[in-house]
């Protein structure tokens, strides 16, 4: 897999505001945060997303958002917060070394987060059949 700066920073050979690590997860802050307080959770492996991820992996990684997923909420008083993955360009990722943001939210209705299409039951069934064909 390329080197990414998230390598970089794992070496410690870019600067980052690191607020958790152990021995296979890294937390650090965002350089350009959607909110105060905005976290990035990341594997030390570089694993480029959630397609060529091991279980293993993603689990430590998952461990580490929930142990530090309150201490960022409450860190600047938020109420909640986003929990975020973006794979593959086409889905914002940017960066590609798996990456989990922490984004917390203090109030709601400041900025719409996803677009609603209306329900359409048979496009949701034709892919749902897609769907179960590919896992199956
Ligand atoms: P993505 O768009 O891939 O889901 O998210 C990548 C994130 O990494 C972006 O939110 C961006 O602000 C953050 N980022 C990119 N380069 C750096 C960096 O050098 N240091 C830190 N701390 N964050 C970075």
């Amino acid at each position: 897999m390329e080197d990414t700066v998230f390598g970089k920073i794992i070496r410690r050979e870019l600067p980052a505001e690191i607020v958790y690590e152990d021995d296979e997860t890294l937390a650090f802050m965002n350089i350009e945060p959607v909110t105060p307080g905005h976290t990035l959770v990341i594997p030390k492996k570089p694993f480029r997303n959630i397609f060529d991820i091991d279980d293993e992996t993603l689990a430590a990684v998952m461990r580490t958002v929930r142990k530090i997923s309150p201490a960022v909420r409450d860190s600047v008083n938020a109420k909640g917060v986003h929990i975020n993955s973006n794979h593959e360009a086409e889905a914002g990722q940017t960066v590609f070394h798996l990456h989990v943001h922490i984004i917390p939210r203090v109030e709601r209705g400041t900025y719409a987060f996803w677009p609603k299409l209306p329900h359409d039951p048979v496009e949701a069934s034709e892919i749902a059949s897609r769907i179960r064909k590919e896992i199956a």
